[in-house]
């Protein structure tokens, strides 16, 4: 499933592709959604909440969807040949020199502008990691709400805070050195602060290098290991690395199956607290 920095970057080239320009043609597979709805009108601004895709119109409509483990959005000179079979199609959308094309994302609606906020799916999202104005506050009360689940769990929680993907998971939690495992309850108030602010530069960070590219963060990680040790291009620390030796201290990675059997990788060494 895209995290919520792959949907922020869609967002960026959706919006340069887009924002300005008007809509001359729509093809919709989504009953709801008609050609009318979006024909004549201009895309105002493209922007994410999470994992969720945010398309506004001049007309006070906004296009909501989320490609949830199979959906895409892909760019296309207009008339260009898709990539992707049109039985897939969910909705695209033609300026004069681009086709925007969403494929079997589950959730493709439109919302009026004005009311997103009182979304019911929008307004049960927490705080996005990837916003301004990120509410920590907010975040930490919510991720506290249920003291007794597992950190890991907890961080892909979107109703907690928004944006965590399960990749990051596991970086941040090696980076915050903590075990995955350790209940929400169990973590002090500070220590679940600092969780939260390693998910916000872990996850602006791979928004700014895109993915790829290991998170290094400063007074975080004392043992710098030599070159030939970082295999696979030094991509990542934890995720998907099981039996290999761990960056930091070389203690084989494991990985455990958590809630939805969704998969954790962490160094036992050096995630203990
Ligand atoms: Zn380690």
């Amino acid at each position: 499933m895209p995290e919520g920095d792959t949907i922020y970057r869609l967002a960026d080239r959706l919006r340069r592709a887009l924002a300005g320009q008007a809509i001359i043609e729509v093809k919709s597979a989504v009953a709801e959604i008609r050609e009318g709805h979006l024909l004549g009108s201009t895309v105002v601004d493209v922007g994410s909440r999470g994992k969720n895709l945010l398309i506004g119109f001049s007309n006070g409509l906004t296009l909501h969807s989320h490609l949830m483990m199979h959906g895409a959005w892909h760019l296309y000179a207009r008339g260009e040949r898709w990539r992707m079979p049109s039985f897939r199609l969910r909705l695209a959308l033609s300026t004069e020199t681009t086709e925007a094309v969403c494929f079997g994302a589950p959730i493709v609606r439109l919302l009026r502008t004005d009311r997103l906020d009182a979304d019911p799916r929008l307004r049960a999202l927490g705080p996005d990691l990837l916003s301004d104005g990120f509410d920590a506050e907010e975040a930490l009360r919510r991720l506290s709400a249920d003291p007794d689940r597992p950190i890991a769990d907890a961080l892909l929680d979107q109703h907690a805070v928004a944006g965590i993907g399960n990749v990051l998971k596991s970086e941040i939690l090696f980076l915050a050195k903590l075990d995955p495992r350790t209940k929400v309850g169990a973590i002090e108030a500070a220590a679940l602060r600092g969780v939260l602010d390693v998910a916000r530069e872990v996850i602006t960070r791979t928004v700014a290098r895109g993915r790829g590219g290991r998170f290094v963060l400063p007074g975080r990680v004392t043992r710098v290991t030599s070159q030939s040790m970082l295999g696979r291009g030094g991509e990542l620390w934890v995720y998907e690395r099981r039996g290999e030796r761990c960056l930091a201290c070389a203690t084989p990675i494991e990985m455990i199956r958590q809630a939805d059997a969704r998969s954790t990788y962490f160094c036992p060494a050096c995630q203990r607290g």
